[in-house]
């Protein structure tokens, strides 16, 4: 049993003083307030939050950083971002996809990251080795310590009705039968202290109606979360309503699919609120990932309503890795859209709270994790902030949380914890 107290601890509302956070054996936390017990490890100079889950990444396509950033032949877009991405493909072997992954996570943890949801589409060798990507990734996740779902991506169609062409042969799950004997294998191998599983269909264009709907049937009958790619962009809504009799993407799930707490829509940037609304009324989950948004030009997504609890937070193409930075970007893209100032605010008015709460126990609940909060029962996921970062400078504890989200970045990140170990110092 470790005891930790830091100056101050985020206890879900606000920061609090003379909080100890006691910690088991078996890296979940056992108890927290002023406790008996004095503090095995005092975080002097510290303030404790919960860590951030980025419930969506591609940690390979680290490997595009700085890449694509001229555009000599004119205007880009997500589809010619899509081409330089696929080239990245076609060169990435075992052990590249090995280092990046490693590279990705390890900034991760440097970020303050303690969870990710990898959604992790290329599956077989360049050499044609079945699924041999899907070991790289678990071996590289294992040797940075971060805690991981694999959302394990199916992936089928080129396209509406099209075959599958080129690099997305890498990415090719055969079979609704061929998808599951493989999660089989792979749920058999997951460490349960700090591994996970999701089914996570690609997106409309990349698999038939009849095996979403049998992927996600399945998913839920073994208690699995479910994550899909959900009208990043027009083409997607176009090519589906000329595809399903004018059907959405949005409409065709709430019409096929028995959508609820398990389901993760990601992106919706094109979506009509009353769709979405319909969604995420169900109890369905939204994850945003404004820094890719913006990057890839994709736009910005109409945020009427969303209900507490079910906005997540993730670093998509890890163009930058800054849950900080995604926490801003989801409110400034907002206030840039609309013109007006507290966009994504809870109950009481309040935004970086909500925001936390998006890059913590909203992520955790659409990964399916146990954490995302300093509460016993919960993984001891843990960040600790130096409350003397020159960017902090004139915190209060009334401002110490905004002065963070709007005002600091990953300097101001000191420590990071999984399951109660210090996997990151600064
Ligand atoms: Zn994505």
């Amino acid at each position: 049993m470790i005891v930790l107290e830091a100056d101050w601890t985020w206890t879900g509302a606000r920061f609090e003083s003379g909080v100890r956070v006691a910690v088991d054996g078996e890296g979940k936390i056992a108890a927290v307030g002023a406790l008996a017990p004095p503090a095995t490890t005092r975080l002097a100079g510290r303030a404790l939050l919960p860590g951030f889950v980025n419930a969506h990444s591609h940690a390979f396509q680290r490997g595009l950083r700085g890449q694509g950033e001229r555009f000599p032949a004119g205007a880009g877009s997500f589809w010619t971002w899509r081409e330089a991405m696929y080239r990245l493909v076609e060169s990435l072997g075992v052990e590249r996809l090995g280092e990046l992954t490693r590279l990705a996570f390890r900034e991760m943890l440097a970020a303050g990251i303690t969870s990710v949801g990898e959604f992790h589409y290329v599956h077989h060798g360049r050499d044609g080795a079945d699924w041999a990507l899907d070991e790289a990734l678990l071996a590289a996740a294992r040797e940075s310590g971060i805690r991981l779902t694999l959302l394990q991506v199916y992936y089928r169609t080129g396209g509406i009705g099209l075959p599958i062409t080129g690099a997305q042969k890498r990415f090719d799950a055969r079979s609704p039968a061929e998808y599951w004997r493989r999660m089989d294998a792979l749920a058999k191998r997951l460490d349960p202290a700090r591994e996970s599983l999701g089914a996570a269909p690609h997106s409309i264009r990349a698999l038939g109606l009849d095996d979403l709907v049998q992927v996600h049937r399945e998913a839920r009958a073994r208690g699995l979360v479910v994550h899909m790619h959900v009208e990043e962009t027009q083409k997607e809504i176009d090519d589906c309503r000329a595809a399903y009799n004018g059907l959405t993407p949005l409409e065709l799930l709430a019409d096929r699919l028995e959508l609820d707490a398990a389901f993760t829509a990601v992106h919706a940037t094109h979506s009509a609120p009353d769709q979405l609304r319909t969604c995420l009324d169900a109890g369905a989950n939204l994850c945003l990932c404004p820094l890719t948004e913006a990057n890839l030009g994709d736009g910005i997504p109409v945020l009427a309503r969303v209900p507490p609890g079910a906005l997540a937070l993730g670093t998509d193409s890890n163009a930058r890795i800054s849950m900080v930075e995604e926490m801003r970007w989801a409110e400034y893209g907002q206030r840039l859209a609309r013109e007006e100032r507290g966009a994504l605010v809870d109950g009481a008015g309040e935004v970086a709270r909500r925001l936390l709460g998006a890059a913590t126990s909203g992520g955790a609940r659409s990964l399916g994790v146990n954490a995302g909060a300093i509460e016993p029962g919960r993984w001891a996921d843990l960040v600790e902030l130096d409350l003397g970062a020159h960017e902090l400078a004139g915190w209060t504890r009334e401002t110490l949380l905004e002065s963070f989200v709007f005002g600091a970045g990953e300097r101001s990140i000191a420590g990071t914890w999984v399951g109660g170990k210090q996997l990151f110092a600064r």
